[in-house]
């Protein structure tokens, strides 16, 4: 019998609702319960993969290939599991499939209606991930915030499962609780609106999540619990934190695991946090050396703000490897566009103790991204390149070491003389009947390593599973040269023969994979590939 957790967020956007999420679905996996979590986004895309990341923040990509909400990556970090499609759901995914049914005839000739019908395929989507799974939770965040007019389809699914399962639901509202500086004073005001927003929507909250920079006194709680109909102990302080995995630990201190427990009547089983403390108190250890890492990339720049969630796996694959080898990482952006600018930022990557170069698509910066990785070999920094990152250090190996001064991609230069890296036949189809969803080549791919590489030492295994996302290839017509001069071939994809990981020799640490190795990093299990780079970088 599963429970179903809804999360929606109140008074605006950016408040963590999904770290919200992950977090109350880890104090239940916590607690000895099997949990499982889906995201809703109110957008019409079928998917995230089509999204520009400035805009929409990093693609996450599963093992089954689904390019979804960077969410979906919190909670396979939080729970330390691998989700699948049917985790993600979208407005456009939804009336996609209820549109297929109905020119089907599979609704027996009825009218087809925006209400039941959506909210009861979406319903439907819920139930199928605690039927696959055989969950005890699914814990659902609800994307957007009450009151606006794009996620009420999904509130009306929310408000009608409860009507469903009245003893297995519960409601998550999370708020945000400003504090004027001049006056000093925590406002409760938005969160009552946003409360009463919800129950214009027919749904009362069991939990009130309020953030804010600091723990919510007892005035605010019981100011909280009369506006909004609520027990002052299901008001759950949820202040900020210097890292996102501390917030299972506060959630359990405010009372919210035994609350949850209490209200669905379970039985409470054998509780083990014990693993996840551990690891917060490494987080926390002040006395860790600092490690520092560049990321030579240009998705982080837009009218003057740095972005950081366009690379966030990335970002908390670095954290994890840092935090297993007791470091404490210091992460900075380095433009790709600057570097073309002025040469002389180039010299800046010698501070540094190991540069990234992740993926990107287009041409755009990625000049600067191959004088970074040259600067890399000739100086010794220790590198990661990851997706086209590996394809940037082919076309710089080929320009500098191989003499093939005009190498470069055919996603750069359609008509190139020497395209180091080009398109699959398979891609060429999709590419030229502009099918753009969906298409590249996606999910958990098998790879072969060979002996006596870097990557077949920090993986102790010979065959692997990693995922990926990207739609040009290394070109095996110039694999002799670039092997002959010293290129190594770490890793292939034994199905298709294609190159998955490329490292150099006599390099402190050269490696580049063609996946994204960062997807399947979790702070509990951190990724081998990381773990090797920060160990380089340490020294
Ligand atoms: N643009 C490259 C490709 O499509 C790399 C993609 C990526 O880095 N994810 O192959």
């Amino acid at each position: 019998m599963t429970h179903y957790i809804f999360v929606a967020g109140g008074v605006m956007s950016s408040v963590g609702k999904g770290a919200a999420t992950a977090s109350i679905a880890k104090i239940l996996q916590n607690r000895g319960f099997t949990v499982s979590a889906v995201k809703i986004d109110p957008y019409i895309n079928v998917d995230a993969g089509t999204m520009n990341p400035i805009e929409h923040g990093e693609t996450f990509v599963t093992d089954d290939g689904t390019e979804c909400d960077q969410d979906l990556g919190n909670y396979e970090r939080f729970l330390n599991i691998s989700l699948s499609t049917e985790s993600s759901i979208t407005t456009g995914r939804v009336y996609q499939s209820v549109i297929e049914k109905e020119r089907n005839l599979e609704f027996n000739g009825r009218c087809v209606e925006v209400v039941p019908d959506i909210p009861n395929e979406v319903i439907s989507r819920i139930e199928k991930v605690a039927k696959k799974d055989k969950v005890d939770f699914v814990v659902i965040e609800i994307g957007g915030t009450v009151g606006e007019y794009q996620n009420l389809l999904f509130l009306e699914a929310a408000r009608m499962m409860k009507l469903r399962y009245p003893k297995r639901v519960l409601f998550t509202l999370v708020t945000y609780l400003p504090t004027i500086k001049t006056i000093g004073e925590m406002k409760t005001k938005p969160t009552q609106t946003s409360s009463r927003l919800l129950n214009e929507s027919g749904i009362q909250a069991d939990f009130i999540l309020g953030r804010a920079s600091v723990p919510l006194d007892q005035t605010r709680k019981r100011k909280i619990s009369t506006f909004c109909s609520i027990d002052p102990k299901d008001v759950i302080s949820a202040p900020d934190v210097d890292s996102i995995y501390e917030i299972p630990i506060n959630f359990e201190k405010e009372g919210l695991g035994d609350r949850i427990i209490k209200k669905l009547k379970l039985r409470n089983k054998k509780r083990d946090g014990s693993e996840w403390e551990k690891l917060v108190n490494r987080i926390k250890d002040p006395k860790k050396k600092d490690i520092k890492i560049g990321i030579v990339g240009k998705y982080f720049e837009s009218d003057g703000f740095s972005l950081t969630d366009s690379y966030i796996s990335i970002l908390e694959a670095i954290k994890h490897s840092s935090w297993a080898n007791n470091r404490n990482p210091i992460i900075e952006w380095i433009s790709s566009g600057k570097i073309e600018e002025d040469s002389k930022e180039l010299a800046k990557l010698k501070s540094y103790d190991g540069i990234i170069v992740p993926g990107g698509f287009g041409v755009r910066g990625t000049e600067g991204k191959i004088k970074a990785i040259e600067y890399c070999r000739k100086n010794k920094i220790p590198f990661l390149g990851l997706c086209l990152g590996l394809q940037l250090a082919v076309i710089e190996f080929a320009r500098n070491v191989c003499g093939i001064k005009d190498a470069t991609s055919t996603e750069f230069d359609p008509k190139a003389k020497n395209p180091l890296i080009d398109l699959m036949e398979e891609q060429k189809e999709v590419m030229h009947k502009h099918k753009y969803g969906a298409t590249m080549r996606l999910g958990a791919w098998n790879c072969k390593l060979n002996k006596g590489t870097i990557s077949s030492k920090a993986y102790k295994t010979e065959n692997i599973s990693e995922r990926h996302r990207h739609r040009y290839e290394v070109n095996n017509s110039y694999k002799d040269i670039l092997t002959s001069k010293g290129l190594v071939i770490a890793g292939v994809n034994p199905e298709k023969e294609l190159v998955e990981i490329i490292e150099l020799k006599d390099h402190p640490f050269f490696v580049a994979t063609q996946f994204h190795p960062e997807l399947k990093s979790r702070p509990l299990s951190p990724h081998p590939l990381f773990n090797e780079f920060i160990k380089a970088a340490s020294k």
